[in-house]
């Protein structure tokens, strides 16, 4: 994937934090998330922000790349809101995850590769949370199909 393709994407955290994405604060620093939990949990990797005390965990703890921007209490508490409606869908093997992510970039009017719940700002989350809230499994179902007549025909 060319960068280009990311031009004109809304959200971008793709790159090592240097800057605090909630409050802009630049002591953000790496460190391993006993601090933030009392314990190792997962990879253990995470930044977080000694202003706001906003945190994000890492995929791996050798490329150190974050998992999506520094959230708040407010912020994870709507992540996980959001994933506890779309994450059935595709759980529950009815649709394919990138369907059900294809289906709120459509809603979002973002592209696929941008849509992460963790990488979302409070508007997003909420925007997300509206369209979930509504979505039933016949417009996923109608998007599924209208996608296939785009690549079919
Ligand atoms: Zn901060």
């Amino acid at each position: 994937m060319s960068n280009d393709s990311w031009k004109d994407c809304k959200f971008d955290f793709r790159s090592i934090p240097t800057k605090c994405d909630n409050c802009g604060s630049d002591r953000v620093r790496y460190t391993t998330n006993d601090e933030i939990y009392g314990k190792i949990y997962g990879n253990g990797g995470c930044y977080i922000c000694d202003s706001c005390r906003s945190y994000v965990g890492v995929y791996d703890t050798k490329s150190k790349k974050p998992l999506g921007r520094l959230a708040t209490k407010e912020l994870r508490e709507l992540k996980m809101a959001c994933h506890s409606k779309l994450d059935p869908w595709w759980k529950s093997g009815k649709f394919k995850r990138t369907d059900c992510y294809g289906y709120l970039a459509n809603k979002l009017g973002l592209h696929l590769r941008e849509t992460h719940f963790g990488w979302f700002d409070k508007e997003y989350l909420d925007k997300s949370l509206i369209i979930l809230g509504t979505t039933t499994e016949d417009d996923i179902r109608k998007y599924v199909n209208s996608r296939k007549e785009i690549n079919n025909g």
